[in-house]
């Protein structure tokens, strides 16, 4: 029997996947897939050993533990001064990925259209081809990667159906500011798009900068999702635990597709984090100041290496431009760099339509200072 044809034709393995194989096989210090090698708090363990020991094992409640629910919005308004309906606006996910692609399923229909912004992350465009739409991508802007308002607006038509934006943006660092959302609002407003507004990487903004959600913005309140994930939060990328707010009609849309792509999700993990964030609710504040100093210094330890570094104002990523070592492009070049110097780095192409116009890779210096100090070592002597 001859198999249908591939709904995703050009959708390979994650670059992500490929570049920790890589390493793996090459024994190199893995500086690419994103996510910490530091533990989460001792005290969120302890927690989930007690509830498990407690017997809290079974289903959860389908839009998140009420508890959790509860945490959340008290943590939202301490952070943000943001008021959230824990009970209708709130859903627990199994991780940000989980609520990006519920989220898009909720609204997109056939024939939509789609907006996102290269680069973008990986797992934006095939979730809407899959819901059936048309992905128009965008570039943002270079060097600053803010986003360019004229294409942007020449991209949102009367059938685009959602415009997908992250911040702090991933892979390269850059923040949206509170006037971004006004000009955003201004281009959604007339037509009948939504913002889906990935904030995984919230707590992760430096130099005195505070994190503006697009729940912020009263204009776009009403048709925006938020997409949160625990793992960034709790250096517990496994765990696989995040959230999605949306306004209540919204998020009665959105749970009408979690409740059949996932239904709920670890009971134990979300009674651990209700306890955590009510016990320790300054934990997150932080965890800026903490990859701050990571960021400082990865980048004072690479500053006489032959990469060029970009600004990064948030995230734990840091991109850098390999034009003065090598003219191959970026994939190779990764791959070049981990067997031959012992470190994995992501390149940009796989989150981009259009070439990049600089040769630029991407490290993630979530890591303790001793891989940070010999992954440097190498990298100086490219
Ligand atoms: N969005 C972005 C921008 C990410 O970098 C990631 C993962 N690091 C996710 C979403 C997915 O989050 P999670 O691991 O919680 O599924
Ligand atoms: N979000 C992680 C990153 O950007 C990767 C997660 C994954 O492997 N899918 O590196």
């Amino acid at each position: 029997m001859a198999l249908p044809d591939s709904k995703l034709p050009g959708v390979g393995t994650t670059i992500f996947t490929v570049m920790s194989r890589l390493a793996s096989e090459t024994g190199a210090i893995n500086l690419g897939q994103g996510f910490p090698d530091f533990q989460p708090p001792a005290r969120l363990c302890e927690l989930i050993a007690e509830h498990l020991a407690a017997g809290h094992n079974q289903y959860a409640p389908m839009p998140g533990l009420p508890a959790l629910c509860d945490a959340i919005a008290i943590q939202t308004q301490r952070r943000q001064g943001l008021s959230i309906d824990a009970a209708n606006e709130i859903t627990v996910t199994a991780g940000g990925t989980e609520a990006l692609f519920a989220a898009i399923h909720a609204i997109v229909r056939p024939g939509d259209e789609v907006v996102m912004l290269d680069p973008a992350y990986d797992s934006y465009g095939p979730a809407a081809e899959l819901a059936g739409a048309r992905v128009h991508r965008v570039p943002l802007r270079t060097p600053d990667f803010g986003i360019d308002y004229e294409p942007l607006a020449a991209a949102i038509g009367p059938r685009t159906r959602l415009l997908i934006v992250n911040t702090p943006h991933n892979p390269t660092g850059a923040v949206l500011a509170a006037s971004d959302w006004e000009r955003i609002a201004h281009l959604i407003e007339p037509t009948g798009a939504m913002v889906l507004s990935d904030e995984v990487y919230e707590t992760l903004v430096f130099d005195g900068r505070r994190h503006t959600s697009v729940l912020s913005n009263k204009r776009l309140r009403g048709r925006c999702f938020a997409v949160f994930s625990f793992g960034k939060v709790y250096n517990a990328t496994g765990w696989k635990i995040g959230y999605c707010v949306a306004a209540p009609a919204l998020t009665a849309e959105f749970r009408k597709v979690h409740q059949f792509l996932t239904f709920s999700v670890s009971t134990p993990v979300q009674h651990a984090i209700a306890d955590f964030m009510r016990e320790e609710p300054a934990f997150q504040d932080g965890l800026a100041a903490f990859y701050q100093a990571r960021r400082d210094r990865f980048s004072g330890l690479l500053a006489g290496s032959r990469f060029r570094l970009m600004a990064t104002a948030g995230t734990y990523f840091q991109l850098a431009d390999y034009g003065l070592i090598s003219q191959l492009p970026d994939v190779e070049f990764c791959k070049e760099l981990t067997r031959s110097h012992g470190v994995a780095a992501i390149p940009l192409s796989p989150f981009c339509a259009q070439p990049m116009p600089a040769r630029l890779i991407r490290f993630c210096f979530a890591k303790d200072d001793a891989t940070l100090g010999q992954a440097a070592l190498r990298l100086t002597k490219v």
